[in-house]
């Protein structure tokens, strides 16, 4: 393979951070068990090799204990309280909290 110099470093983060936004919207729109647990899976792969950190909340998330996708109502519950989110892991009984800055940057 010929190496033409273009540099590319630059770009490599930002395939990364588009490749995770395909991915969660592969899991939003799929409700596959085996699925969604290897696209989260993936996705942290991705989030620790770059460096990413995921700002937000798009709907879903991924469980730091058991690494498995949280989908609220289906194997997780969500609260709202006081502008932050909890999100209750029922695989692993753990608790995550989001906010209450989230959805601002
Ligand atoms: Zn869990």
């Amino acid at each position: 393979m010929p190496r033409n110099g273009r540099r590319r470093t630059h770009n490599k983060k930002a395939i990364a951070i588009q490749a995770m936004m395909d991915l969660e919207s592969t899991m939003l729109g799929n409700q596959d068990t085996t699925i969604l647990n290897s696209a989260s899976s993936l996705i942290l792969r991705i989030g620790k090799k770059h460096g990413i950190r995921k700002s937000g909340y798009l709907g879903l998330t991924i469980c730091r204990k058991c690494k498995k996708a949280l989908i609220p109502g289906r194997n997780s519950r969500l609260r709202i309280r006081s502008k932050s989110l909890k999100i209750s892991c029922s695989e692993c009984m753990s608790v995550r909290t989001l906010g209450p800055s989230f959805g601002r940057d």
